[in-house]
């Protein structure tokens, strides 16, 4: 029988909980599917903080790389907020990602039939959206040098060499080789050197993959495509600053943070994660949206070649929400059967294994 490792990383916050959910979803599609998967479970951030004392402890990166693939749920919280930034949860997450060095992010952001409504923009502005955003994860100003304080001044570093900016790009492009063919990069190259580099690159590599069509976009008319064309995108290509911030945008398309999945992927492996974080004010009351991680839970069996179970996966959270399933965040339109995390979970789960949502 196939069987792949997994480390699963709760977190802090909702996390668990969510992760808990997916969790169960995928062990739902691997019984189906006929594979296997041993779960290793790994602390990181706050956990990890009041455990041991750093946000990513040696067990869990050494875990991490030795696994298939990592389910991560979120990290923070205000109660590790004044300590050092290097102690923070947030830098165990930078510390993992760079340390599995996982340099293409890739988050889809998909309008779902059922939630044309939900979202925060117009019905016919985002019906049918369906658009990738490939973000650069272990480079630029989030880690360029040097970075600090001088006196009254504090300062950080957007850098990229070459060969950075070239393997996003060809991640990117093939990528949109297997969608709509389209590609836009996304920099800001009318004021950044850094961007003319990066605009320079993505060119040339474009040459490569002449059935893909190439724009570029600045990045501040990118933020205003975004909602007001949505469905003008395929796939963007873009740096860890602009992708950070343009994904979280992307968010409020398809009515929830609480329903965008990601991946990160570099030569090995993958982190697989919702885009949201930890949400303190939602944790341990059974309110969060568990969807994105569960659709996080199909990219990484997807990464493992398990495609058909990616897809009952995906195509059970849709039944789901046709079913009217509804956690608060989305309870605003069609909430036929409001539900709790667990209860979201659950009826994923059941439509994965027999297509049907009731005991
Ligand atoms: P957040 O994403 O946790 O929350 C933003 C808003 O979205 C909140 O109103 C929250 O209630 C809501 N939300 C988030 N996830 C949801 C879900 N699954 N279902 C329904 N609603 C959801 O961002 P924040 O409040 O800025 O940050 C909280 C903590 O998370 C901070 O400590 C931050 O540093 C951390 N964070 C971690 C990650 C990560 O682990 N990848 C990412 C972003 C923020």
């Amino acid at each position: 029988m196939r069987s792949y490792k997994i480390a699963v990383i709760g977190g802090d916050g909702i996390g668990p909980e969510i992760v808990k959910e997916a969790r169960k979803c995928l062990d739902a599609a691997a019984e189906m599917e006929n594979f296997r998967l041993e779960y290793n479970e790994f602390l990181m951030g706050g956990a990890a903080i009041d455990a041991f004392g750093v946000p990513l402890p040696e067990m869990t990166l050494n875990g991490a790389k030795e696994a298939d693939a990592v389910l991560f749920g979120a990290i923070g919280g205000s109660k590790w907020d004044a300590l050092p930034r290097q102690l923070r949860p947030e830098s165990g997450l930078l510390a993992l990602r760079k340390g599995l060095d996982v340099f293409a992010n890739f988050r889809p952001v998909k309008v779902y039939d059922p939630l044309v409504e939900a979202s925060a923009l117009r019905p016919e502005a985002v019906r049918g959206v369906d658009l990738l955003v490939v973000r650069e994860l272990v480079g630029g100003i989030y880690f360029g040098e040097p970075k600090g304080r001088d006196g009254n001044r504090a300062f950080n570093t957007m850098v990229y060499s070459e060969w950075e900016v070239e393997r996003i790009a060809l991640a990117a492009f093939k990528a949109a080789q297997k969608r709509r063919k389209k590609l836009c990069s996304v920099d800001k190259a009318n004021v950044l050197e850094v961007s003319q580099l990066w605009r320079e690159t993505v060119r040339r590599v474009g040459e490569g993959f002449p059935d893909v069509e190439l724009t570029n976009m600045y990045v501040d008319n990118a933020a205003m495509q975004l909602v007001t064309n949505p469905r003008g995108f395929d796939v963007i290509v873009t740096g860890n600053l602009f992708g950070d911030i343009l994904s979280d945008e992307a968010s409020v398309i398809g009515g929830s943070i609480g329903l965008l999945p990601s991946s990160s992927r570099g030569e090995k492996g993958g982190i697989f994660e919702p885009i949201h974080g930890s949400a303190p004010d939602m944790a341990g009351q059974g309110t969060a949206n568990p969807l994105a991680t569960i659709l996080s839970a199909a990219m990484l069996a997807e990464s493992l070649g398990e495609t058909a179970a990616a897809k009952r996966i995906e195509d059970a959270v849709i039944g789901a929400l046709e079913r009217g399933y509804r956690t608060p965040d989305i309870a605003r339109y069609g909430a036929i059967k409001p539900c709790t995390t667990e209860e979201m979970g659950e009826a994923v789960r059941r439509l994965i294994c027999d297509g049907n949502d009731e005991h």
